[in-house]
């Protein structure tokens, strides 16, 4: 799976709408400091729902909406929105925020869950806290990295994490009925 393309619109200090394009093989990303290299990096994850406002280096949620310069009033939403492509398959994901609280996320132009965006790229590397953004001080990261930690990554490269989540699901939903099977049973004891 390849991030071929990227659009944003109000996300940082992206206050107008931008579109990147990444070509085959290595883009490097240059330009002075302050410039907004790292929200390229912030919009990526962001569009994956990350929470942290420290991975995303801001105070709060709306801190991603462009704030307004001495020429460009404040935005009112930001938007970003990331086309990867593979040998099959086309998928555009895309998030927006408003600055009155409308939070949605989108997978080839339909409203989803962010969960099931983590669905869909899940085995792919691809994701907020994945192997595929490694962010400063995150290679230290694994190199420390517990061997717990290390089988999470191991598990997200072989392409088994979505398999382990849907266990972890299938289990939950396995103890409510076996919970509701034993109500049942006291019932019929009590009836008995
Ligand atoms: P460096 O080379 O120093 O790491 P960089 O190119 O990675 O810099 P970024 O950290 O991506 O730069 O961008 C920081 C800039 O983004 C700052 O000028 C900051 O004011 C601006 N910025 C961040 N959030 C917003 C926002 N909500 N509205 C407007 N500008 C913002």
């Amino acid at each position: 799976m390849k991030l071929v393309s990227m659009a944003l619109s109000g996300f940082k200090s992206f206050a107008r709408p931008t579109k990147l394009f990444f070509a085959d093989g290595i883009t490097a990303i240059i330009g002075p400091n302050g410039g907004g290299k790292s929200n390229i990096v912030d919009a990526i994850r962001w569009v994956f729902g990350e929470q942290s406002m420290k991975q995303l280096r801001a105070e709060e949620k709306y801190d991603v909406i462009f704030a307004g310069s001495s020429k460009i009033p404040a935005a009112t939403s930001a938007y970003v929105e990331l086309s990867f492509e593979n040998e099959d398959e086309k998928l555009v994901v895309s998030r927006l925020l408003t600055s009155d609280g409308k939070n949605q996320y989108m997978l080839n132009g339909e409203v989803v869950r962010l969960k099931d965006i983590h669905e869909k790229f899940m085995g792919t590397g691809i994701g907020k806290e994945f192997y595929s953004i490694a962010g400063q001080g995150q290679i230290e990261r694994i190199v420390n990295a517990s061997p717990e930690e290390l089988r999470l990554l191991l598990e997200e490269a072989a392409g088994t994490a979505f398999y382990r989540e849907r266990k972890k699901e299938s289990l939950a939903r396995l103890e409510i009925v076996n919970n509701n099977l034993a109500r049942v049973q006291d019932i019929l004891y009590e009836l008995d």
